[in-house]
């Protein structure tokens, strides 16, 4: 770690700048856009579409471009709404994506930055550690232990030690050991590294990997909602046939060109009103929208399948340190074996990594600073040889030539760093003792040895062959954060088990999850227990246990297997390299934002951005509150469509001429232009039910479309259907010369059920009064509802009123209309209140 550049303070952001509009972004490929005619071709290719531009084309053949030229204007304005709202989805995803886009930190203007790694440049000074994925080719102007994995690009399974770039070593290869690639993994150590290629211009971009990246795949729910849409849209086809055949029949008297065409209007009125083109649109923007207003709340989801997995995860699996805890560490005891206190800590010291960035190692070296040993101290010296850390040995070391003598300085887990001691008996026991002592407390005990080797050839090769000298253990804490213990409880009573997975001992983990009330907390499966149990042993005691103790990354998998295998949804933490394939494995796998590694972001569906345990139980909550009010919006679009579909489909029966019918295609789409944004607003916006926490987690297999979710929509749609029918019927009295004034009493009756209708389902236990009453100062809200009203009047007492074929209701019409509407609707206020007298006897 020597070397002085020219250039420590990087790039200036002004000089950024240049080259950025120099050199382009550093990106494999530019983002393409979805051009706007191809999306609106899309929309229009929708089966709902093609009917509606099919019954305008039928007005104009008719005769009757005057309704031709509206029916297209509604088309026009469905056709907008959709791009809108498409629109924007597309931007909260993008902004979703750029907010997961990888980052690196670079020195720029002379101060360490984060930036996206996106907007490297050449000449940047990137800092690299373990667990980045590197972004950009470069040469190491200066590192610490970097070992980089290059299989992506070489093949070459072993890690490559890299080297700064003013070595002498000759560089032979075409690899060369003094430069870091594109696409490449740190495995371990830190680096400083001068960008000299981006983009394209990297070998990785050179060879064109990972230009195509996977298209967005429909998520499990729209797969399923996209069945559900056939379906009816195959029954919509054979009622079409049905009802064109009957009109056929009841019209003898009209020509036959007329008799064909009416035939087929009220077979495509009907058919529009039957096909609930509104399931996409729902998933598309509550998920969408979902995974936006989790991100404001520091939970990144990068898969948009994810949103509805959460609401059904059933067993949350976290890494104790720094999500159950604060990662904020201590050194709280100091228990001494051989020689001084001050000795145990300088050689806990020396046994640091010189540039810390494990918390742990902090604390160490604060610990030393307190005792008046500072880190230039410590590291004045030459060190001669490093022992890395690794999870499968739990121990690390260094050797120091201090003032002449060379000094081990080992410090780890107090198991292992036992083993390489040498003890008598007696002493032994007293350290076992005392480790348990430490441990009961819920501290992490690390235990610290040294020795003193005679000259360099007699320093051992590995960390295992060392013999060592005992000099004693430090304890430290890390306190469970303050909000744990609540979420746990939480968990509890919303069917969620909560398996703690650390790296520590057993007997700290279980003090530590006895502090937070996790139940069961003196089971304990070890790491090595784990390692000898067969996959069905495994299986059987996940059933009862729920902590996991000197566990490496490698386990987590077969814990997650373990799990699903029993049929849970397993959300699973992570933050290290190894950590990804577990991730991946997992139904949900959470990486770390603060302090996660690059690789374990990319493999997770979901980014902690505050490595917060609260946040993984609050993103829980949200994904059932977003399940539940998919579901409420697709039983309000189930019920809503009822009374249009019930009309055109008893019209023809009942003998009722197809001049007079109480919706044309017109009207129908003229509720459609109000049904879509309704639910999708309103009912997005839903807060969570009270009781979402306290009902286990939904079954996985649940289908969307419930048999009682389907009864309760058809029952409240027959309701809205009887009155508005009812009403039109009645007021029409059997002569088509009412017909305006009918059909603007059915059709006012539809649309002021609707929106009574979106605020009794707003809930499902809750009065309508308290629903309404929770978003009284949402904006949106009163948007949507006044401007129902505002169309109502416009449609009814405006000139406009005559193209649509109202006529303006008299004062009692409204007023009854207004009335049937309540009734029509609020009768199921009625079932909840008896639901929750049943509920509270
Ligand atoms: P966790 O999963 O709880 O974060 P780790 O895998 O980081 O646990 O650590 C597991 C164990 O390895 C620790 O309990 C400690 O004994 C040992 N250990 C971790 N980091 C270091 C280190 N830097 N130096 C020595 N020992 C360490
Ligand atoms: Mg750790």
């Amino acid at each position: 770690m020597t070397a002085t550049q020219p250039n420590q303070a990087g790039l200036t952001s002004a000089e950024a700048k240049r080259l950025q509009d120099k050199y382009g972004k550093n990106e494999l490929s530019p983002q393409k856009k979805e051009r706007f005619l191809k999306k609106v071709f899309h929309i229009i290719c929708e089966p709902m579409f093609l009917l509606l531009i099919a019954a305008a084309i039928i007005y104009f053949i008719l005769g009757e471009p005057r309704d031709g030229a509206i029916m297209l204007i509604f088309v026009a304005g469905i056709i907008s709404i959709d791009v809108i709202q498409e629109w924007k989805t597309d931007k909260t995803l993008h902004a979703l994506k750029d907010l997961s886009a990888p980052h690196i930190t670079v020195m720029r203007d002379g101060k360490e930055q984060q930036i996206a790694s996106a907007d490297l440049v050449p000449g940047d000074l990137m800092m690299i550690c373990e667990g980045v994925k590197i972004p950009a080719d470069g040469v190491v102007l200066r590192c610490a232990d970097l070992c980089v994995d290059e299989s992506s690009l070489t093949g070459e399974a072993e890690g490559v030690w890299k080297i700064p770039t003013e070595s002498t070593e000759p560089a032979k290869d075409y690899w060369r050991r003094d430069c870091c690639y594109a696409g490449t993994l740190v495995t371990q150590g830190t680096a400083t590294v001068q960008v000299g290629q981006i983009g394209a211009q990297t070998e990785y971009g050179k060879i064109g990997l990972g230009v195509a990246a996977a298209p967005q795949e429909d998520t499990p729910l729209q797969k399923q909602t996209g069945k559900l849409v056939k379906t009816c849209a195959i029954i919509a086809g054979a009622l079409f046939a049905l009802v064109a055949v009957f009109t056929w029949f009841n019209i003898p008297d009209h020509p036959f060109a007329d008799r064909l065409i009416e035939s087929i209007l009220s077979g495509v009125t009907l058919a529009m009103a039957m096909i609930p083109e509104e399931f996409p649109v729902i998933l598309t923007v509550f998920l969408s929208m979902g995974a936006w207003r989790l991100a404001k709340k520091n939970s990144l989801v990068r898969k948009l399948p994810s949103v509805e997995t959460l609401g059904a995860v059933s067993v949350l699996c976290v890494d104790k340190t720094g999500t159950i805890t604060m990662n904020q560490m201590t050194v709280q005891e100091t228990w001494v074996a051989t020689g001084t206190e001050q000795a145990l800590i300088e050689t806990m010291g020396l046994g640091c990594e010189t540039d810390a960035y494990d918390p742990m190692e902090k604390a160490m070296l604060r610990c030393c600073q307190a005792h008046g040993i500072s880190k230039e101290r410590l590291f004045a010296n030459a060190l001669v040889r490093e022992y890395a850390f690794t999870n499968e040995l739990k121990m690390m070391g260094h050797v120091w030539r201090r003032d002449g003598e060379l000094v081990i300085a080992a410090k780890g887990s107090p198991e292992r760093i036992l083993m390489i001691c040498e003890l008598t008996d007696a002493q032994r026991n007293a350290a076992e003792a005392e480790i348990r002592t430490l441990s009961a407390q819920g501290l992490r005990v690390i235990a610290i040895a040294s020795a003193h080797p005679e000259n360099e050839s007699a320093i051992p090769a590995s960390i295992t062959d060392c013999r060592l000298t005992l000099l004693g253990l430090v304890g430290l804490a890390d306190p469970p954060r303050a909000s744990v213990k609540a979420d746990i409880a939480v968990c509890s009573r919303a069917g969620i088990r909560v398996v703690m997975i650390t790296g520590d001992n057993g007997m700290t983990a279980s003090a530590i999850a006895k502090k937070i009330g996790i139940p069961g907390s003196e089971n304990i499966i070890t790491g090595e227990a784990l390692e000898r149990m067969s996959d069905a042993e495994l299986r059987e005691a996940v059933k009862t246990v729920s902590i996991f103790s000197r566990v490496i990354p490698e386990h987590k998998m077969r814990i997650v297997k373990a799990f699903q295998e029993n049929g849970a949804i397993v959300a699973m933490t992570g933050d290290g390299v190894n950590d990804a394939p577990a991730l991946k494995y997992a139904d949900i796998g959470i990486a770390m934002g603060k302090r996660g590694s690059e690789v374990s972001r990319e493999a997770a569906d979901l980014i902690l951005m505050d490595d917060n345990f609260t946040t993984i139980v609050e993103t829980v909550r949200d994904g059932r509150r977003i399940y539940d009010n998919i579901r409420k919006a697709v039983g309000y679009v189930f019920t809503i469509h009822i009374p249009i579909a019930f009309a055109s489909l008893l019209a023809p029966f009942l003998g009722i001429a197809p001049a007079a019918l109480l919706l044309l295609p017109l009207h129908v789409v003229l509720l459609e232009v109000l049904i879509d944004p309704t639910c999708s607003i309103v009912l997005e916006r839903q807060p969570a039910e009270e009781d979402i926490m306290d009902r286990a987690p939904r079954d996985p297999k649940e289908q969307l479309l419930t048999g009682r979710l389907l009864g309760k929509s058809v029952l409240q749609g027959i309701f809205v259907f009887a009155a508005s029918f009812g009403a039109y019927f009645l007021t029409l009295s059997g002569d088509p010369v009412n017909a305006p004034a009918a059909r603007a009493m059915g059709l006012s009756i539809i649309m002021l059920a609707n929106l009574f209708l979106v605020q009794v389902n707003s809930s499902n236990h809750d009065f309508a009064y308290r629903s309404a009453q929770r978003l009284i100062k949402d904006r949106v809200m009163w948007a949507v509802n006044l401007g129902t009203i505002a169309l109502l009047a416009v449609i009814l007492y405006t000139p406009v009123s005559a193209y649509l074929k109202f006529a303006p209701l008299t004062v009692t019409q409204l007023f009854t209309a207004v009335g049937l509407a309540a009734a029509s609707v609020l009768w199921y206020e009625l079932v909840k209140l008896a639901k929750k007298r049943k509920f509270k006897s």
